[in-house]
């Protein structure tokens, strides 16, 4: 171990803002409680998501009350994640945590992740655990999300998962050298495999404000988590073309079945020739489109230029 190992972990604390001008304020005090009374050394770094109700101004009256503050601010409202990649392109410290501005991410738990962190775990997610308080629409929609992403995508994503998180370095190098433009941090982070450990926890309501994450919102993240996870989409031409073939080798056989019983006379004349060149020319349609989908697939996988792969860990024995 090198001699002038630091004495004090560093933890950078990531936190994306939006319009949060009611619940900032309390966020911070809240999150202050927490890591005054811890023995490491702390940054929060706020990323105002070009906000437009004075967050701005508050932030800057928190960072010049608290020189362990950063706060960022973006040219205009880019999305929760785009926001929470500044966050964690800017952070310098061992590890990292990344927690929402509204209080639902209860900083009561900073010490625990922190601690399974330097247990050995890369990842700790956190887990939103269902509370029993009925079904909404969210809950609903959000179900049937991660049905639907861990069925099409090889990479899993367990229900519930947020954008909760602490990250050891290397786990926070990896996420970094990830460049994509759609990004869904999730399945980003399960992608990699570094060891992770789940960290369920019951989400309290807002501190103060209304939910930024608009239909809109939501539906792009969503799509952004489907098509960039999944290339499923794109085999949907290819399946079809097959079936149209399985159904023009069925008509072949029926009017086959028909010629050999004399049966002909159910035909109608033209009928079997028609449907026929139909079937067969629509399934080499749709197994050619397929085919152009996949190498589409294919480009779009290479123009993201994820890592090929990542190393856990130091190497051993390397010269030390
Ligand atoms: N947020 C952001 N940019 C956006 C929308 C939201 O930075 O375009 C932030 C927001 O300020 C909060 C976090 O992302 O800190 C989660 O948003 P929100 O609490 O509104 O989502 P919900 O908890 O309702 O899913
Ligand atoms: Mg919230």
């Amino acid at each position: 171990m090198s001699p002038r190992k630091k004495s004090k972990l560093q933890i950078d604390l990531v936190i994306p803002v939006y319009n949060e001008v009611e619940a900032i304020l309390r966020t911070h005090a809240d999150l202050r409680l927490v890591v005054d009374a811890l023995p490491h050394d702390f940054r929060f770094i706020y990323v105002d998501d070009g906000s437009t109700d004075g967050t701005a101004d508050t932030l800057r009256g928190i960072s010049d009350d608290d020189r362990r503050v950063t706060a960022l601010t973006l040219s205009r409202n880019f999305g929760h994640q785009s926001a929470l990649t500044a966050g964690m392109d800017a952070s310098r410290g061992d590890i990292m945590i990344s927690l929402d501005a509204d209080g639902q991410h209860p900083p009561a738990l900073i010490p625990k992740m922190i601690e399974l962190i330097q247990s050995g775990y890369d990842i700790v997610q956190g887990q939103r655990i269902e509370d029993g308080r009925g079904a909404s629409f969210k809950k609903l929609t959000s179900n049937f999300f991660y049905w639907l992403i861990n069925r099409i995508s090889g990479t899993q994503v367990m229900a519930g998962a947020a954008d909760f998180r602490a990250l050891s370095r290397t786990a926070l190098d990896g996420v970094r050298s990830m460049r994509e433009y759609h990004r869904f941090l999730r399945g980003m982070v399960a992608w990699m495999g570094y060891d992770s450990v789940i960290l369920p926890y019951h989400e309290p309501e807002r501190v103060a404000g209304r939910s930024k994450y608009s239909l809109g919102k939501m539906t792009r993240l969503a799509s952004d988590a489907v098509f960039s996870f999944s290339l499923a989409p794109l085999y949907i031409g290819l399946s079809a073309g097959f079936l149209f073939f399985i159904l023009a080798c069925g008509q072949l056989a029926w009017v086959l079945s028909l010629w050999a019983t004399k049966n002909t006379a159910q035909l109608e004349p033209g009928w079997s020739s028609l449907m026929g060149v139909l079937l067969i020319a629509s399934g080499i349609i749709m197994i050619l489109l397929g085919f152009i989908g996949v190498y589409v697939g294919y480009i779009f996988q290479e123009v993201k230029r994820r890592p090929i792969y990542l190393i856990k860990g130091k190497p051993q024995h390397d010269g030390e």
